[in-house]
Protein backbone atom coordinates (compact mmCIF):
# COMPACT_ATOMS: atom_id res chain seq x y z
CA UNK A 1 0.00 0.00 0.00
CA UNK A 2 1.66 3.46 -1.25
CA UNK A 3 1.67 6.19 1.45
CA UNK A 4 -1.45 7.72 0.15
CA UNK A 5 -3.66 5.20 -1.14
CA UNK A 6 -7.15 5.63 -0.20
CA UNK A 7 -7.96 4.47 3.46
CA UNK A 8 -11.36 3.69 5.05
CA UNK A 9 -12.04 4.17 9.22
CA UNK A 10 -15.22 3.83 10.87
CA UNK A 11 -16.05 5.72 13.91
CA UNK A 12 -19.28 6.96 15.85
CA UNK A 13 -21.80 9.30 13.16
CA UNK A 14 -22.21 11.92 15.66
CA UNK A 15 -23.18 14.85 13.39
CA UNK A 16 -24.65 14.41 10.38
CA UNK A 17 -22.90 15.86 6.63
CA UNK A 18 -20.50 15.52 4.54
CA UNK A 19 -17.06 16.82 5.05
CA UNK A 20 -13.86 17.47 2.78
CA UNK A 21 -10.85 19.10 3.73
CA UNK A 22 -7.65 19.08 4.58
CA UNK A 23 -6.35 17.05 8.13
CA UNK A 24 -5.29 19.22 10.80
CA UNK A 25 -4.38 17.82 14.11
CA UNK A 26 -5.57 20.16 17.36
CA UNK A 27 -4.14 19.79 20.27
CA UNK A 28 -4.75 20.90 23.66
CA UNK A 29 -2.08 21.05 26.56
CA UNK A 30 -2.70 17.79 27.92
CA UNK A 31 -1.54 15.73 24.27
CA UNK A 32 1.77 14.39 24.12
CA UNK A 33 4.71 16.89 23.45
CA UNK A 34 7.27 15.67 20.52
CA UNK A 35 10.54 15.22 21.49
CA UNK A 36 13.45 17.75 19.69
CA UNK A 37 16.90 17.17 19.98
CA UNK A 38 18.82 20.77 21.20
CA UNK A 39 22.38 21.90 20.51
CA UNK A 40 24.72 22.26 23.03
CA UNK A 41 24.67 26.17 22.25
CA UNK A 42 21.18 25.91 22.91
CA UNK A 43 21.41 24.78 26.28
CA UNK A 44 21.05 28.23 28.17
CA UNK A 45 18.71 29.71 26.12
CA UNK A 46 16.58 26.76 27.38
CA UNK A 47 16.83 27.21 30.94
CA UNK A 48 16.01 30.61 30.85
CA UNK A 49 12.58 29.46 28.70
CA UNK A 50 11.98 26.97 31.26
CA UNK A 51 13.45 29.38 34.05
CA UNK A 52 10.74 32.29 32.92
CA UNK A 53 7.95 29.77 32.50
CA UNK A 54 8.22 29.09 36.37
CA UNK A 55 8.42 32.66 37.03
CA UNK A 56 5.32 33.35 35.03
CA UNK A 57 3.57 30.00 36.88
CA UNK A 58 4.47 31.59 40.44
CA UNK A 59 3.21 35.18 39.35
CA UNK A 60 -0.27 33.41 38.26
CA UNK A 61 -0.68 31.79 41.67
CA UNK A 62 0.54 34.44 43.60
CA UNK A 63 -1.95 36.59 42.21
CA UNK A 64 -4.88 33.86 42.73
CA UNK A 65 -3.73 33.21 46.54
CA UNK A 66 -4.02 37.35 46.87
CA UNK A 67 -7.53 37.37 45.75
CA UNK A 68 -8.07 34.27 47.20
CA UNK A 69 -7.27 35.83 50.87
CA UNK A 70 -10.08 38.45 50.34
CA UNK A 71 -12.96 36.34 49.32
CA UNK A 72 -11.78 32.66 49.05
CA UNK A 73 -12.24 29.68 51.24
CA UNK A 74 -9.49 28.96 53.42
CA UNK A 75 -8.74 25.58 51.79
CA UNK A 76 -8.14 26.96 48.43
CA UNK A 77 -5.17 29.58 50.36
CA UNK A 78 -3.90 26.33 51.49
CA UNK A 79 -4.09 24.70 47.98
CA UNK A 80 -2.37 27.58 46.22
CA UNK A 81 0.40 27.59 49.48
CA UNK A 82 1.18 23.85 48.08
CA UNK A 83 1.33 25.12 44.75
CA UNK A 84 4.01 27.53 45.11
CA UNK A 85 6.19 25.57 47.52
CA UNK A 86 6.42 22.87 44.66
CA UNK A 87 7.40 25.53 42.51
CA UNK A 88 10.59 25.82 44.41
CA UNK A 89 10.75 21.91 44.56
CA UNK A 90 14.06 20.98 43.49
CA UNK A 91 12.32 18.59 41.24
CA UNK A 92 11.19 21.49 39.39
CA UNK A 93 14.14 23.43 39.54
CA UNK A 94 17.74 21.84 39.59
CA UNK A 95 16.56 18.33 39.14
CA UNK A 96 14.76 19.65 35.76
CA UNK A 97 17.92 22.15 34.72
CA UNK A 98 20.42 19.30 35.10
CA UNK A 99 18.47 16.98 33.09
CA UNK A 100 18.14 19.83 29.89
CA UNK A 101 22.18 19.75 30.07
CA UNK A 102 22.33 16.14 30.34
CA UNK A 103 19.88 14.62 28.00
CA UNK A 104 20.27 18.02 25.47
CA UNK A 105 15.84 17.77 24.18
CA UNK A 106 13.05 20.51 24.51
CA UNK A 107 12.07 21.29 28.04
CA UNK A 108 8.73 20.62 27.34
CA UNK A 109 9.98 16.80 26.58
CA UNK A 110 11.99 16.62 29.26
CA UNK A 111 9.65 18.16 31.50
CA UNK A 112 6.48 15.69 30.60
CA UNK A 113 8.18 12.77 31.47
CA UNK A 114 9.98 14.07 34.51
CA UNK A 115 6.12 14.58 35.62
CA UNK A 116 4.75 11.40 34.17
CA UNK A 117 7.62 9.46 36.01
CA UNK A 118 6.60 11.28 39.20
CA UNK A 119 2.83 10.80 38.75
CA UNK A 120 3.72 6.61 38.22
CA UNK A 121 5.77 6.27 41.39
CA UNK A 122 2.84 8.02 43.61
CA UNK A 123 -0.51 7.35 42.12
CA UNK A 124 0.03 3.49 43.06
CA UNK A 125 0.17 4.49 46.30
CA UNK A 126 -2.98 4.15 47.98
CA UNK A 127 -2.43 7.09 50.77
CA UNK A 128 -5.04 9.87 50.69
CA UNK A 129 -2.07 12.54 51.32
CA UNK A 130 0.17 11.29 47.87
CA UNK A 131 -2.95 11.54 45.94
CA UNK A 132 -3.60 14.90 46.79
CA UNK A 133 -0.39 15.71 46.05
CA UNK A 134 -0.35 14.01 42.72
CA UNK A 135 -3.38 16.43 41.83
CA UNK A 136 -1.63 19.55 43.06
CA UNK A 137 1.57 18.85 40.54
CA UNK A 138 -0.81 17.88 37.60
CA UNK A 139 -2.60 21.27 38.25
CA UNK A 140 1.02 22.82 38.73
CA UNK A 141 2.25 20.96 35.82
CA UNK A 142 -0.48 22.07 33.22
CA UNK A 143 0.54 26.18 34.31
CA UNK A 144 3.89 25.42 33.48
CA UNK A 145 3.76 23.40 30.46
CA UNK A 146 0.96 26.21 29.39
CA UNK A 147 3.45 28.95 29.57
CA UNK A 148 6.24 26.81 27.73
CA UNK A 149 3.88 26.53 24.87
CA UNK A 150 1.82 29.42 25.05
CA UNK A 151 1.42 29.56 21.10
CA UNK A 152 1.45 25.63 20.37
CA UNK A 153 -2.13 25.45 21.33
CA UNK A 154 -3.64 25.96 17.70
CA UNK A 155 -6.61 28.05 18.03
CA UNK A 156 -10.23 26.77 16.23
CA UNK A 157 -10.25 30.73 15.50
CA UNK A 158 -6.89 30.44 13.43
CA UNK A 159 -7.47 27.24 11.43
CA UNK A 160 -6.99 27.33 7.56
CA UNK A 161 -9.94 27.37 5.68
CA UNK A 162 -11.65 24.38 4.96
CA UNK A 163 -9.86 22.22 7.62
CA UNK A 164 -11.20 18.68 9.22
CA UNK A 165 -10.06 18.84 12.51
CA UNK A 166 -8.15 15.58 14.17
CA UNK A 167 -8.40 15.79 17.91
CA UNK A 168 -8.03 13.29 20.72
CA UNK A 169 -11.30 14.59 22.76
CA UNK A 170 -12.81 18.06 21.67
CA UNK A 171 -14.15 19.93 24.56
CA UNK A 172 -17.00 22.50 24.30
CA UNK A 173 -15.29 25.55 24.93
CA UNK A 174 -12.87 25.23 21.75
CA UNK A 175 -16.01 23.67 19.77
CA UNK A 176 -17.75 26.94 20.22
CA UNK A 177 -15.26 28.68 18.39
CA UNK A 178 -14.77 26.59 15.47
CA UNK A 179 -17.00 28.29 12.44
CA UNK A 180 -18.15 26.01 9.61
CA UNK A 181 -16.16 27.86 6.89
CA UNK A 182 -12.63 27.12 8.66
CA UNK A 183 -13.94 23.74 9.90
CA UNK A 184 -15.53 21.29 7.57
CA UNK A 185 -15.45 18.31 9.76
CA UNK A 186 -14.18 16.75 12.90
CA UNK A 187 -12.77 13.22 13.76
CA UNK A 188 -11.92 12.57 17.04
CA UNK A 189 -11.06 9.44 19.58
CA UNK A 190 -13.31 10.25 22.56
CA UNK A 191 -16.81 11.46 22.60
CA UNK A 192 -20.16 10.88 22.84
CA UNK A 193 -23.46 11.22 21.26
CA UNK A 194 -25.03 14.29 23.67
CA UNK A 195 -21.02 15.27 24.78
CA UNK A 196 -21.66 19.19 24.91
CA UNK A 197 -18.93 19.15 21.84
CA UNK A 198 -21.25 16.75 19.62
CA UNK A 199 -24.10 19.36 20.69
CA UNK A 200 -22.48 22.36 19.16
CA UNK A 201 -20.99 20.40 16.63
CA UNK A 202 -24.52 19.63 14.76
CA UNK A 203 -25.76 23.10 15.81
CA UNK A 204 -23.41 24.65 13.86
CA UNK A 205 -23.78 22.00 11.12
CA UNK A 206 -20.26 20.52 11.11
CA UNK A 207 -19.92 16.90 10.51
CA UNK A 208 -18.51 15.05 13.05
CA UNK A 209 -17.02 11.52 13.79
CA UNK A 210 -15.98 10.26 17.30
CA UNK A 211 -14.03 6.54 18.29
CA UNK A 212 -11.56 6.78 15.63
CA UNK A 213 -7.79 6.17 16.78
CA UNK A 214 -5.97 9.26 16.25
CA UNK A 215 -3.13 8.31 16.90
CA UNK A 216 -2.83 5.60 14.02
CA UNK A 217 -3.19 8.68 11.87
CA UNK A 218 -0.04 10.55 12.88
CA UNK A 219 1.63 7.95 11.28
CA UNK A 220 0.48 8.21 7.77
CA UNK A 221 0.58 11.06 5.01
CA UNK A 222 -2.36 12.72 5.33
CA UNK A 223 -3.51 15.01 2.33
CA UNK A 224 -7.68 15.22 2.61
CA UNK A 225 -10.13 13.50 3.75
CA UNK A 226 -13.94 13.10 3.74
CA UNK A 227 -15.92 12.95 6.75
CA UNK A 228 -19.49 11.06 6.57
CA UNK A 229 -20.69 12.10 9.68
CA UNK A 230 -24.13 10.90 8.94
CA UNK A 231 -22.31 6.94 8.41
CA UNK A 232 -19.51 7.58 11.13
CA UNK A 233 -17.48 6.96 7.97
CA UNK A 234 -13.71 8.69 7.32
CA UNK A 235 -11.69 8.14 4.11
CA UNK A 236 -8.20 9.45 4.28
CA UNK A 237 -6.66 10.65 1.03
CA UNK A 238 -10.21 9.80 -0.83
CA UNK A 239 -9.68 8.91 -5.00
CA UNK A 240 -11.30 11.10 -7.71
CA UNK A 241 -14.20 8.47 -8.08
CA UNK A 242 -14.70 8.91 -4.46
CA UNK A 243 -14.45 12.71 -3.92
CA UNK A 244 -16.57 12.98 -6.61
CA UNK A 245 -19.41 10.76 -4.95
CA UNK A 246 -18.82 12.40 -1.94
CA UNK A 247 -19.25 15.90 -3.34
CA UNK A 248 -22.54 14.66 -4.82
CA UNK A 249 -23.58 13.62 -1.98
CA UNK A 250 -22.94 16.87 -0.24
CA UNK A 251 -24.51 19.07 -2.68
CA UNK A 252 -27.92 16.82 -2.46
CA UNK A 253 -27.99 17.44 1.33
CA UNK A 254 -27.25 21.17 1.12
CA UNK A 255 -30.33 21.29 -1.42
CA UNK A 256 -32.64 19.40 0.48
CA UNK A 257 -31.47 21.56 4.32
CA UNK A 258 -32.50 24.77 1.85
CA UNK A 259 -35.65 23.28 1.02
CA UNK A 260 -36.75 22.32 4.19
CA UNK A 261 -35.40 25.60 5.54
CA UNK A 262 -37.28 27.94 2.86
CA UNK A 263 -40.29 26.20 4.46
CA UNK A 264 -39.37 27.38 7.99
CA UNK A 265 -41.75 30.79 7.89
CA UNK A 266 -44.76 28.06 8.22
CA UNK A 267 -47.03 27.49 11.36
CA UNK A 268 -45.66 24.53 13.68
CA UNK A 269 -48.69 22.89 13.46
CA UNK A 270 -49.62 19.46 12.92
CA UNK A 271 -52.06 18.19 9.83
CA UNK A 272 -55.01 18.27 12.40
CA UNK A 273 -54.49 21.75 13.11
CA UNK A 274 -52.63 21.22 16.50
CA UNK A 275 -50.25 24.20 17.36
CA UNK A 276 -47.24 23.04 18.43
CA UNK A 277 -44.30 25.85 19.59
CA UNK A 278 -40.92 25.49 18.60
CA UNK A 279 -38.25 27.50 21.00
CA UNK A 280 -34.35 28.10 20.58
CA UNK A 281 -31.46 26.01 22.39
CA UNK A 282 -28.71 28.85 22.02
CA UNK A 283 -25.22 28.68 23.53
CA UNK A 284 -24.19 32.08 21.70
CA UNK A 285 -26.35 35.26 22.08
CA UNK A 286 -24.93 36.05 18.17
CA UNK A 287 -27.11 33.39 17.45
CA UNK A 288 -30.37 35.24 17.77
CA UNK A 289 -30.65 36.14 14.34
CA UNK A 290 -30.79 32.82 12.86
CA UNK A 291 -33.12 31.59 15.00
CA UNK A 292 -35.34 34.77 13.98
CA UNK A 293 -35.18 34.03 11.22
CA UNK A 294 -36.12 29.99 11.46
CA UNK A 295 -39.38 31.24 13.10
CA UNK A 296 -38.42 30.48 16.52
CA UNK A 297 -41.29 31.08 19.40
CA UNK A 298 -38.76 32.57 21.70
CA UNK A 299 -35.61 30.98 23.66
CA UNK A 300 -35.93 27.60 25.54
CA UNK A 301 -32.57 27.27 26.87
CA UNK A 302 -29.82 29.86 27.12
CA UNK A 303 -27.15 27.61 28.43
CA UNK A 304 -25.38 30.37 30.17
CA UNK A 305 -22.72 29.09 30.84
CA UNK A 306 -21.46 29.46 27.70
CA UNK A 307 -20.48 33.12 28.81
CA UNK A 308 -17.36 31.64 29.99
CA UNK A 309 -16.37 28.90 28.57
CA UNK A 310 -14.47 30.03 26.07
CA UNK A 311 -13.42 33.29 27.32
CA UNK A 312 -12.49 31.79 30.46
CA UNK A 313 -13.37 35.05 32.42
CA UNK A 314 -16.12 35.06 34.48
CA UNK A 315 -19.06 37.80 33.63
CA UNK A 316 -19.58 40.11 35.97
CA UNK A 317 -23.17 41.13 37.10
CA UNK A 318 -22.93 44.29 35.01
CA UNK A 319 -21.69 41.88 32.00
CA UNK A 320 -24.19 39.25 32.02
CA UNK A 321 -27.23 42.27 32.81
CA UNK A 322 -25.99 43.76 29.46
CA UNK A 323 -25.74 40.78 27.54
CA UNK A 324 -29.47 39.25 29.10
CA UNK A 325 -30.50 42.76 28.41
CA UNK A 326 -30.00 42.87 24.60
CA UNK A 327 -31.09 39.47 24.40
CA UNK A 328 -34.47 39.79 25.31
CA UNK A 329 -34.76 43.31 23.32
CA UNK A 330 -34.00 41.53 20.64
CA UNK A 331 -36.30 38.81 20.98
CA UNK A 332 -38.82 41.93 20.48
CA UNK A 333 -41.75 40.18 23.03
CA UNK A 334 -40.64 36.20 22.74
CA UNK A 335 -39.61 34.69 25.78
CA UNK A 336 -36.07 34.06 27.09
CA UNK A 337 -35.64 30.93 29.14
CA UNK A 338 -31.93 31.31 30.99
CA UNK A 339 -30.96 28.72 32.56
CA UNK A 340 -28.05 29.13 35.55
CA UNK A 341 -24.63 27.96 34.83
CA UNK A 342 -24.41 24.32 34.47
CA UNK A 343 -21.09 24.55 35.23
CA UNK A 344 -18.79 21.10 35.49
CA UNK A 345 -19.18 17.49 34.40
CA UNK A 346 -18.29 17.69 30.62
CA UNK A 347 -18.01 21.37 30.58
CA UNK A 348 -14.29 21.38 32.03
CA UNK A 349 -13.91 24.88 33.60
CA UNK A 350 -10.47 26.33 32.76
CA UNK A 351 -10.23 30.04 33.58
CA UNK A 352 -7.67 32.30 32.96
CA UNK A 353 -5.45 31.95 36.30
CA UNK A 354 -5.66 36.04 36.64
CA UNK A 355 -9.42 35.97 36.41
CA UNK A 356 -10.51 37.05 39.72
CA UNK A 357 -13.04 34.10 40.04
CA UNK A 358 -10.67 31.19 39.54
CA UNK A 359 -10.35 30.22 42.86
CA UNK A 360 -13.88 29.02 42.96
CA UNK A 361 -13.26 26.72 40.70
CA UNK A 362 -9.73 25.35 41.50
CA UNK A 363 -11.53 24.53 45.02
CA UNK A 364 -13.69 21.76 43.12
CA UNK A 365 -10.38 19.58 42.13
CA UNK A 366 -10.18 17.39 39.83
CA UNK A 367 -13.19 15.08 40.50
CA UNK A 368 -13.32 11.14 39.62
CA UNK A 369 -16.91 11.27 38.49
CA UNK A 370 -17.38 14.77 37.10
CA UNK A 371 -21.07 14.04 35.88
CA UNK A 372 -22.06 13.11 39.02
CA UNK A 373 -20.12 15.62 41.01
CA UNK A 374 -20.23 19.06 42.08
CA UNK A 375 -22.06 20.15 38.66
CA UNK A 376 -24.86 22.74 37.76
CA UNK A 377 -26.86 23.69 40.59
CA UNK A 378 -25.02 22.02 43.34
CA UNK A 379 -21.91 24.01 42.46
CA UNK A 380 -24.26 27.00 42.63
CA UNK A 381 -25.65 26.33 46.36
CA UNK A 382 -22.33 26.14 47.57
CA UNK A 383 -20.66 29.17 46.04
CA UNK A 384 -24.04 31.44 46.49
CA UNK A 385 -22.51 34.94 45.47
CA UNK A 386 -21.60 33.76 41.87
CA UNK A 387 -26.10 32.58 42.13
CA UNK A 388 -26.45 35.62 43.48
CA UNK A 389 -24.82 37.84 40.64
CA UNK A 390 -26.32 36.18 38.05
CA UNK A 391 -29.71 36.46 39.62
CA UNK A 392 -29.74 40.08 39.93
CA UNK A 393 -28.22 40.54 36.36
CA UNK A 394 -31.24 38.70 35.55
CA UNK A 395 -33.39 40.22 37.86
CA UNK A 396 -32.39 43.27 35.95
CA UNK A 397 -32.91 42.36 32.10
CA UNK A 398 -36.42 41.05 33.24
CA UNK A 399 -38.09 45.09 33.51
CA UNK A 400 -37.02 44.69 29.56
CA UNK A 401 -38.92 41.47 27.89
CA UNK A 402 -40.13 38.53 29.01
CA UNK A 403 -37.38 36.41 31.64
CA UNK A 404 -37.53 33.00 32.77
CA UNK A 405 -35.49 31.15 35.06
CA UNK A 406 -34.92 27.48 34.40
CA UNK A 407 -32.47 25.40 37.66
CA UNK A 408 -30.48 22.80 35.63
CA UNK A 409 -29.68 19.40 37.42
CA UNK A 410 -32.20 19.74 40.38
CA UNK A 411 -32.39 16.52 42.15
CA UNK A 412 -34.22 17.61 45.56
CA UNK A 413 -37.05 19.95 45.73
CA UNK A 414 -35.26 21.79 48.40
CA UNK A 415 -32.53 23.15 45.54
CA UNK A 416 -35.39 24.56 43.62
CA UNK A 417 -36.53 26.31 47.00
CA UNK A 418 -33.30 28.18 47.79
CA UNK A 419 -33.90 29.26 44.16
CA UNK A 420 -37.06 30.63 44.62
CA UNK A 421 -36.05 32.45 48.03
CA UNK A 422 -33.41 34.09 46.63
CA UNK A 423 -34.87 35.48 43.55
CA UNK A 424 -37.38 37.11 45.89
CA UNK A 425 -35.01 38.39 48.32
CA UNK A 426 -32.73 40.09 45.27
CA UNK A 427 -36.16 41.75 44.13
CA UNK A 428 -36.91 43.30 47.08
CA UNK A 429 -33.71 44.75 47.53
CA UNK A 430 -33.35 45.69 44.21
CA UNK A 431 -37.09 47.34 44.48
CA UNK A 432 -35.90 48.86 47.59
CA UNK A 433 -32.86 50.15 45.29
CA UNK A 434 -35.41 51.64 42.88
CA UNK A 435 -34.32 49.03 40.22
CA UNK A 436 -36.81 48.00 38.08
CA UNK A 437 -38.15 44.29 38.20
CA UNK A 438 -41.01 42.36 36.33
CA UNK A 439 -44.06 41.36 38.51
CA UNK A 440 -43.21 37.81 37.38
CA UNK A 441 -40.49 36.02 36.84
CA UNK A 442 -41.27 32.13 36.23
CA UNK A 443 -39.30 29.75 37.81
CA UNK A 444 -38.63 26.38 36.17
CA UNK A 445 -36.84 22.59 36.98
CA UNK A 446 -34.85 20.88 34.66
CA UNK A 447 -35.95 16.94 35.13
CA UNK A 448 -32.64 15.48 34.00
CA UNK A 449 -31.66 13.53 37.16
CA UNK A 450 -34.18 10.33 37.71
CA UNK A 451 -35.09 11.24 41.44
CA UNK A 452 -36.73 14.93 39.61
CA UNK A 453 -38.82 12.65 37.23
CA UNK A 454 -39.89 10.44 39.75
CA UNK A 455 -40.99 13.48 41.72
CA UNK A 456 -42.40 15.67 39.07
CA UNK A 457 -45.45 15.72 41.04
CA UNK A 458 -43.85 17.10 44.13
CA UNK A 459 -42.03 19.42 42.23
CA UNK A 460 -44.19 20.80 39.93
CA UNK A 461 -45.92 22.05 43.07
CA UNK A 462 -42.83 24.11 43.70
CA UNK A 463 -42.05 25.57 39.96
CA UNK A 464 -43.58 27.51 37.17
CA UNK A 465 -42.70 25.07 34.37
CA UNK A 466 -40.77 21.91 34.15
CA UNK A 467 -38.24 21.28 30.97
CA UNK A 468 -37.26 18.00 30.79
CA UNK A 469 -33.63 17.58 29.44
CA UNK A 470 -33.24 14.20 28.08
CA UNK A 471 -29.73 14.41 27.08
CA UNK A 472 -28.90 14.15 31.06
CA UNK A 473 -31.64 12.47 31.99
CA UNK A 474 -31.02 9.31 29.69
CA UNK A 475 -27.72 9.44 31.01
CA UNK A 476 -28.42 9.02 34.56
CA UNK A 477 -31.42 6.87 33.60
CA UNK A 478 -29.19 4.23 31.85
CA UNK A 479 -26.04 4.60 33.93
CA UNK A 480 -24.32 5.42 30.10
CA UNK A 481 -21.77 8.20 29.82
CA UNK A 482 -22.91 10.38 27.74
CA UNK A 483 -19.42 11.37 26.43
CA UNK A 484 -18.40 7.93 26.08
CA UNK A 485 -18.25 6.58 22.61
CA UNK A 486 -17.67 3.09 24.04
CA UNK A 487 -20.96 2.58 25.28
CA UNK A 488 -22.89 4.52 22.60
CA UNK A 489 -24.84 1.25 21.67
CA UNK A 490 -26.53 1.40 25.62
CA UNK A 491 -27.15 5.19 25.31
CA UNK A 492 -30.52 4.99 23.77
CA UNK A 493 -32.62 8.21 23.69
CA UNK A 494 -36.10 6.16 22.98
CA UNK A 495 -35.17 3.40 25.88
CA UNK A 496 -38.67 2.30 26.63
CA UNK A 497 -38.09 3.45 30.76
CA UNK A 498 -37.14 7.21 28.98
CA UNK A 499 -41.17 7.02 27.52
CA UNK A 500 -42.79 6.34 30.28
CA UNK A 501 -40.93 9.00 32.60
CA UNK A 502 -41.22 11.65 30.07
CA UNK A 503 -45.02 10.15 30.20
CA UNK A 504 -45.34 10.71 33.62
CA UNK A 505 -43.42 14.09 33.67
CA UNK A 506 -46.20 15.32 31.23
CA UNK A 507 -48.98 13.98 33.17
CA UNK A 508 -48.32 15.86 36.18
CA UNK A 509 -47.60 19.28 34.36
CA UNK A 510 -50.88 18.52 32.39
CA UNK A 511 -52.80 17.54 35.78
CA UNK A 512 -51.39 21.35 37.74
CA UNK A 513 -52.01 23.66 34.22
CA UNK A 514 -47.94 23.95 33.65
CA UNK A 515 -46.15 24.09 31.00
CA UNK A 516 -43.44 21.04 30.36
CA UNK A 517 -40.56 22.00 27.15
CA UNK A 518 -38.39 19.14 26.17
CA UNK A 519 -35.09 20.60 25.27
CA UNK A 520 -32.84 17.65 24.95
CA UNK A 521 -31.74 16.38 21.44
CA UNK A 522 -34.66 14.14 21.41
CA UNK A 523 -36.42 17.18 20.62
CA UNK A 524 -34.91 17.48 17.14
CA UNK A 525 -34.75 13.90 16.04
CA UNK A 526 -37.65 12.86 13.98
CA UNK A 527 -38.00 9.65 14.86
CA UNK A 528 -38.55 10.88 18.47
CA UNK A 529 -40.80 13.68 17.68
CA UNK A 530 -44.22 12.00 16.88
CA UNK A 531 -43.65 9.70 19.67
CA UNK A 532 -43.09 12.89 21.76
CA UNK A 533 -46.35 14.87 20.47
CA UNK A 534 -48.15 11.23 21.20
CA UNK A 535 -47.01 11.26 24.78
CA UNK A 536 -48.49 15.48 25.31
CA UNK A 537 -45.46 17.65 24.46
CA UNK A 538 -46.20 20.73 22.38
CA UNK A 539 -43.29 22.58 23.11
CA UNK A 540 -39.80 21.90 21.96
CA UNK A 541 -36.54 23.84 22.11
CA UNK A 542 -33.77 22.47 19.83
CA UNK A 543 -30.47 24.32 18.15
CA UNK A 544 -31.98 27.41 15.93
CA UNK A 545 -30.21 25.48 12.79
CA UNK A 546 -32.68 22.38 13.31
CA UNK A 547 -35.76 24.14 13.62
CA UNK A 548 -36.73 23.95 9.93
CA UNK A 549 -35.92 19.77 10.10
CA UNK A 550 -38.10 19.67 13.44
CA UNK A 551 -41.36 22.42 12.11
CA UNK A 552 -40.99 19.83 8.46
CA UNK A 553 -41.27 16.80 10.81
CA UNK A 554 -44.12 17.90 13.13
CA UNK A 555 -46.55 18.84 9.47
CA UNK A 556 -46.18 15.47 9.03
CA UNK A 557 -48.09 13.98 11.48
CA UNK A 558 -51.45 14.31 12.91
CA UNK A 559 -51.90 13.74 16.76
CA UNK A 560 -54.27 10.90 16.52
CA UNK A 561 -51.80 9.08 15.05
CA UNK A 562 -48.93 10.74 16.96
CA UNK A 563 -51.04 8.94 19.78
CA UNK A 564 -51.18 5.68 18.67
CA UNK A 565 -47.93 5.05 18.16
CA UNK A 566 -46.25 6.63 21.56
CA UNK A 567 -48.82 3.64 22.59
CA UNK A 568 -47.58 1.22 21.04
CA UNK A 569 -44.21 2.22 21.82
CA UNK A 570 -44.89 2.09 25.43
CA UNK A 571 -46.02 -1.90 25.02
CA UNK A 572 -42.17 -2.53 24.11
CA UNK A 573 -39.87 -3.40 26.92
CA UNK A 574 -36.58 -4.16 24.86
CA UNK A 575 -34.76 -1.10 23.66
CA UNK A 576 -33.66 -2.24 20.81
CA UNK A 577 -37.01 -3.77 19.41
CA UNK A 578 -38.00 -0.09 20.68
CA UNK A 579 -35.35 1.33 18.69
CA UNK A 580 -36.31 -1.07 15.32
CA UNK A 581 -40.05 -0.22 15.64
CA UNK A 582 -39.58 3.27 15.47
CA UNK A 583 -37.32 3.40 12.48
CA UNK A 584 -40.05 1.35 10.40
CA UNK A 585 -43.13 3.52 11.90
CA UNK A 586 -41.61 6.82 11.43
CA UNK A 587 -39.47 6.73 8.31
CA UNK A 588 -42.03 8.84 6.06
C1 LIG B 1 -30.09 18.04 28.72
O1 LIG B 1 -29.44 17.50 29.61
O2 LIG B 1 -30.91 17.42 27.99
C2 LIG B 1 -29.93 19.47 28.44
C3 LIG B 1 -30.69 20.10 27.58
O3 LIG B 1 -28.91 20.12 29.07
P1 LIG B 1 -27.36 19.99 28.63
O4 LIG B 1 -27.31 19.23 27.32
O5 LIG B 1 -26.85 21.37 28.49
O6 LIG B 1 -26.77 19.22 29.76
MG1 LIG C 1 -28.39 18.71 31.07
Amino acid sequence: MSQTDEVILRGLPISKGIGIGTPVFFSSVDDEVPEIPISKKEIDKEIERYRRALHLSRQDVESLQKMSLHEGPPEIVAILGTHLEMLQDPLMTTVMEEKIRDLQLNTESIFQHVIEDYKQRFTTLQDHYFQERVRDLIDVSRRILGHLRPLDRVKMTEIPHSSVILAHELVPSETIEASGTHVSAFVTAAGGITSHAAIIARAKGIPYVANVEIKILKRIELQSMVVDGSQGIVIINPNRKTLKKYQEIKRGLLESYRLISSASHLKGETVDGYEVRIFANLENPKEIDLLLKNGASGIGLFRSEYLFLSKRVFPTEEEQFHIYRRMVKSLKGRPLVIRVFDIGGDKKIDLLPTSPDAWYFHSIGAEQNPALGCRAIRFLLRYPDLLDRQIRAILRASAFGEVHILVPMVSDVSELRVVREKVEKIREELTKKGIKVAQHIPIGCMIEVPSSAIMCDAIIQESDFLSIGTNDLVQYVLAADRSNPNISDLYFSTHPSILRLIRMVVASANKNRKPVIICGESAADPAMIPILLGLGIRDFSVAARHIPLVKHTIRKWRILEACRLAEAALEYTAAADLKNFLTAETSR
